[in-house]
């Protein structure tokens, strides 16, 4: 890190295995969130800065592309052992520039290091398939080849585990990457980029570049980036999408969430509210997989939400290095739109139950603060129903039955995640199959997946055809190639004009 004139040190770029301060002198505050003070500055790359990146990494690609497999999984395997003994260290960044808990720091650290664990695993899984003599002679194979420079995009909300889901999956198949992590928390990413050094990856594979909207239409303008995975707001993501197959890329473009937990009558009652308390206000609701409306059949729903603030009660919001549940939004801003919501919910004839407002922090007085909060009979066409509030502010919406639960859900215009809790298997069986949402929970109530199964949502909450991770990252990585084989036989001679046939 260089200094800067107010003397708060400023984070470069990671590009060809070394910091670098680029050509843009733009930078942003980069503030801890539970203290409400800048802490650094982040440099804001140019369209200059991303296009030298970008040739570093095709020129790394040159060797990368070719490496053996062999190669490359050492390389895997080395970054998991660093990784797994120094997480800590880690977490400690991610908590002061994030605000979540360290326990939870550490948990997204443990769900991206299952991706490293996966990307090990790549020679099995670009293995390709061989026929041989489909006709006399002849045999066909496939084969799974890398694609050459690819960009990644990430959010602020997992500065750890996002780029996580990609980039170990990206390099391992022979890919070269620029990443360009969230300017509110991008230490974590130069750190792993970093550390990937350490275990042996050779320069100019993994760049990390800081920056803004500048920044990710420099990577999806660009003619030697093949591909884009991006993470982040639905509308932000519909853009990057259409930006960059318009560019002729391949995009995956995950988006936002409005998640629902279906809760029947004959679930148990303590289970649920627990579940909805852990999924609700975990990283204090920044979590595209957060269950933000609880759906409760109306003859369970005052129960629901006496258990629901009951455990609430005991939450202790403040700075994530002091042990305490819920740490602070990411900023100000944030912070008090999402208080705002509270206003509203008000305004349209909802009950707020528990108003976070109010909260005592065990914090610094500056920091990002709401405590949790509840609000019960939201109006669906509240604007707290309707918006990916991004926030500790947990609904209640109260339905007939199932039927109408369901039907609910299924009129969101997002799809990431939901869940039902039920004792009804076949109630369960029935909610799988007809709701329209890209990952379920049965009793779980935030269903992402493991490594090995693939992360995405439908609808607005994902822009393309291939998920996260797991054999979807693997596909969307490589292109596979076919070849059709012979190997000269003077018996195979012969002039013939007609169409290959196989005998
Ligand atoms: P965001 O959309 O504001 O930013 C995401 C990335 O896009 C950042 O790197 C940012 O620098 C960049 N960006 C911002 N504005 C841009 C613009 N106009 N043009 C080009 N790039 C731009 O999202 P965020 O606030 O960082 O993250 C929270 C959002 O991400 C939530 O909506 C959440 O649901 C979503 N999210 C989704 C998933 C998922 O898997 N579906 C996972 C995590 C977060």
């Amino acid at each position: 890190m260089t200094r800067n004139p107010t003397d708060l040190p400023v984070l470069d770029h990671w590009v060809g295995g070394a910091a670098w301060a680029g050509e843009s002198t733009r930078t942003q505050p980069v503030t801890d969130p539970a203290l409400g003070v800048a802490t650094k500055h982040v440099r804001l790359g140019s369209t200059a800065d991303v296009d030298h990146a970008v040739e570093v990494a095709r020129a790394a690609y040159e060797t990368w592309g070719v490496a053996s497999m062999a190669a490359r999984q050492q390389v895997m395997f080395r970054f998991r052992e660093l990784f797994t003994a120094r997480r800590e260290e880690l977490a400690e960044i991610l908590t002061g520039e994030h605000g979540k808990v360290l326990s939870d720091a550490m948990g997204e650290i443990a769900r991206g290091l299952e991706v490293v664990e996966f990307a090990c695993g790549m020679p099995q899984l670009v293995k390709g398939a061989y026929s041989e003599n489909v006709s006399t002679g002849v045999d066909v194979y496939s084969l799974r080849q890398p694609l050459g420079v690819v960009g990644v995009v990430s959010p602020f909300n997992f500065p750890a585990m996002v780029p996580l889901w990609f980039f170990p999956i990206a390099i391992a198949a022979g890919n070269t990457v620029v990443l360009k992590p969230s300017e509110k928390d991008p230490s974590p990413a130069v750190w792993m980029a970093a550390l990937m050094q350490e275990a042996g990856l050779p320069d100019g594979v993994l760049n990390v570049v800081h920056g803004d909207k500048e920044a990710v239409d420099a990577l999806l303008d660009h003619d030697d980036v093949a591909a884009v995975s991006f993470v982040g707001s639905t509308p932000i993501a519909r853009y990057v999408y259409e930006r960059g197959t318009a560019a002729g890329k391949r995009v995956q473009a995950l988006g936002g969430a409005k998640n629902h937990m279906l809760v029947l009558p004959d679930a148990d009652l303590d289970l649920v509210a627990d579940a909805a308390v852990n999924a609700g206000f975990g990283s204090a609701g920044e979590r595209c997989m957060a269950v933000s409306v609880v759906v409760a059949v109306d003859s369970v729903a005052d129960a629901l939400v006496a258990k629901v603030r009951e455990r609430m009660a005991t939450l202790r919001t403040g700075d994530g290095r002091r042990a305490c549940d819920m740490g602070p939004l990411i900023t100000r801003e944030h912070r008090d739109k999402v208080a705002g919501y509270l206003d509203v919910a008000v305004a349209d004839g909802a009950d707020v139950v528990v108003d976070g407002r109010g909260v005592e922090v065990d914090g610094e007085p500056d920091g990002f603060w709401l405590g949790p909060s509840l609000v019960d009979r939201v109006p669906t066409t509240s604007a707290v129903y309707t918006d990916e509030i991004f926030g500790p502010v947990l609904s209640v919406v109260r339905v007939e039955g199932y039927e109408e639960g369901v039907a609910l859900i299924n009129a969101s215009p997002y799809g990431n995640g939901t869940a039902i809790f039920t004792h009804d298997g076949g109630a369960a069986r029935r909610f799988q199959r007809e709701v329209e949402v890209g990952m379920v929970g049965v009793n779980v109530p935030i269903p992402v997946p493991v490594a090995y199964h693939s992360f995405g949502g439908w609808k607005a909450s994902l822009f393309g055809d291939t998920k996260a991770y797991g054999t979807h990252g693997v596909d969307f990585y490589t292109r596979e190639k076919t070849v059709t084989s012979r190997w000269l036989d003077p018996s195979h001679g012969g002039v013939d004009l007609g169409f290959p046939r196989n005998s």
